[in-house]
């Protein structure tokens, strides 16, 4: 079975997939770690990759597509893309590669939060001072000290409301055309990502047909 997980920075797409790993056995994509595995294999192709990101490039549509190839290539079991396909040409490349192989994108599964609800997410986080210890201001056990070192908390910088409504807006941008790609075709399902991370993989279960 393959699977996109589509969703706004805050909807949990990264812990849901790691759930689809944990208890069903999904290879679990996403192309961040794609990157980093082929730098630290030194590949000739990750050598070319590594070069790009130390300079700060951004690594190609088509690079990132010859990292997939490479990852899919004797893979056999489902599938769950995070954080790819990105554009609507990375989503056509995909298709087509896995029509070759005799498969389809079985599942397009977009994670819907209202924008207020991201907002309040992304700007939850506060991290220890003095530890690096990561809360969240919705804890039912937030003290607004560290409970480890006593040490003081803060907000970092990508967790600012300017900084999560600018991430907000960069996701609309480059989304609204893969919903628009995706949505018509079969296998498309919104989720409700409201509520807490198990009810949405309650959800998420059911659409795939995973619930026994
Ligand atoms: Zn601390």
């Amino acid at each position: 079975m393959n699977v996109i997980l589509l969703g706004s920075p805050g909807a949990g797409k990264g812990s849901q997939a790691v759930r689809l790993k944990d208890e069903f056995g999904f290879r679990h994509i996403s192309t961040g770690d794609l990157i980093r595995a082929e730098i630290a294999a030194a590949t000739p192709l990750g050598k070319k990759v590594e070069s790009l990101v130390k300079q700060g490039n951004l690594v190609a549509d088509d690079l990132i597509f010859d990292l997939l190839k490479n990852a899919l290539k004797s893979e056999t079991r489902s599938i769950v893309f995070d954080g790819f396909p990105r554009t609507i040409a990375q989503a056509e490349d995909l298709d087509k590669y896995l029509a070759e192989q005799g498969k389809k994108m079985d599942y397009i599964l977009s994670i819907e939060l209202t924008d207020e609800e991201a907002i309040k997410r992304l700007t939850s986080r506060r991290v220890c001072k003095s530890c690096g210890a990561v809360y969240n201001i919705y804890w039912p056990d937030y003290k607004g000290v560290c409970t480890k070192c006593g040490g003081e908390l803060y907000t970092r910088a990508d967790d600012t409301l300017e900084s999560a409504k600018h991430r907000l807006d960069v996701f609309k941008k480059e989304t609204q055309p893969l919903l628009d790609y995706y949505g018509s075709k079969p296998g498309f399902v919104k989720i409700n990502g409201l509520g807490a991370l198990e009810e949405v993989f309650a959800s998420i279960k059911q659409a795939l047909n995973l619930i026994k």
